[in-house]
């Protein structure tokens, strides 16, 4: 079987195609804010001028290699509001052009299949930490749960408003990590979990003030060293109470490799096995939701055209997984 998927949730445009075994075409188109962060309706004119591009790309390896696509799927939900409809809109284009269902696709649940899917791992605790999102999730009885989650933004979101405020441009998380790289002395800043949820609004805000007394260095590794214990403490409490033994890391802010260390020194600990995708499978890419689409056509979840409508708050436990 061969899927079309296109996301466009945010800052990337991705078309890809893929079957049971691999992705076989994918193109992107990056918006980048000409300056501070990301603006909805920019990033949709964004992905509105380079939909055309992307997606002829890879209908141009279909045609080539002779493939039929079965179905094209989108990102519904959770996402920009203007971007998710630019997105929507061209997907049941496509979708009526080549006479196939349309599948509309969780983005969350689609950073957790195409983790699974590359990584091999089977019933993992999930990190999903992303520009948007940051969530701690297991599948239990049909649904992924989530177990904790943030009470205001995401880590991501975090990482890049205290980048904006010391003058780095976007996105932050990279450019952090390198600084955090020569530091040589952590200063405290507000650990918040509450519960099973964290919290990274107070973080990021003191950061920024910590900043105008502080080394930047020192306050970049004392911002991840802090943000990071927060959601490993989490990721472990949940491990320990869905009775788990792997955790899958997912989200562009998985890119970081500090981020990394920590969560597999705690499954050392608690003998768990950590899960990394590749970094081009981490951010968000066409190819997760082609394969989610695939997964949930092969168990015959399609998305009729009068409930395509896009989803800006589309929580990843509305979603009955029915192809596990
Ligand atoms: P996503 O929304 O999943 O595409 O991820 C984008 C987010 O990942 C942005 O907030 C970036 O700042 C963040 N990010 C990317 N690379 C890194 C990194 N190496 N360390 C921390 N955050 C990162
Ligand atoms: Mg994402």
């Amino acid at each position: 079987m061969i899927v079309l998927g296109l996301e466009g949730t945010a800052w990337n445009l991705s078309c890809a195609l893929v079957d049971e075994e691999d992705v076989i075409a994918e193109r992107s188109a990056t918006y980048v804010p000409a300056k501070g962060g990301i603006h909805p309706r920019e990033a949709a004119q964004h992905h509105a001028e380079h939909m055309a591009g992307v997606v002829k790309a890879v209908l141009d390896v279909a045609r080539k290699d002779d493939l039929t696509i079965e179905a094209v799927a989108f990102s519904q939900g959770p996402g920009l509001g203007p971007c998710l409809r630019t997105v929507a809109t061209a997907a049941r284009a496509l979708s009526l052009r080549f006479n196939v269902p349309l599948i509309g696709v969780n983005h969350c649940i689609a950073h957790i299949e195409v983790g699974k899917w590359k990584t091999g791992a089977t019933d993992p605790v999930v990190l999903y930490v992303s520009g948007g999102n940051s969530q701690v999730l297991a599948l239990r009885r049909g649904r992924y749960r989530i177990f904790g989650e943030t009470l205001d933004i995401s880590v991501g979101n975090a990482l890049d408003k205290f980048a904006r405020q010391v003058g780095l441009s976007h996105p932050g998380g990279p450019k952090v990590e390198k600084l955090a790289k020569s530091s040589k002395e952590y200063i405290p800043l507000p650990y918040v979990v509450k519960g099973m949820d964290f919290s990274f609004s107070g973080l990021s805000t003191a950061a920024a003030q910590a900043a105008k007394k502080h080394d930047l260095a020192d306050v970049c590794h004392s911002f991840q060293e802090t943000a990071f214990a927060m959601l490993v403490e989490v990721s472990e409490r949940a491990l320990a109470h869905a009775e788990k033994k792997e955790v899958l890391l997912v989200g562009g802010v998985g890119a970081n490799s500090r981020l990394r260390e920590m969560l597999n020194i705690m499954c050392e600990e608690r003998g768990a096995k950590f899960y990394v995708p590749e970094k081009k499978f981490m951010g968000d890419n066409g190819s997760m939701i082609a394969y989610t689409g695939l997964v949930m056509m092969k168990c015959g979840v399609t998305t009729p055209l009068a409930e395509s409508r896009v989803r800006p708050g589309y929580r990843t436990d509305e979603v009955v997984v029915t192809w596990q």
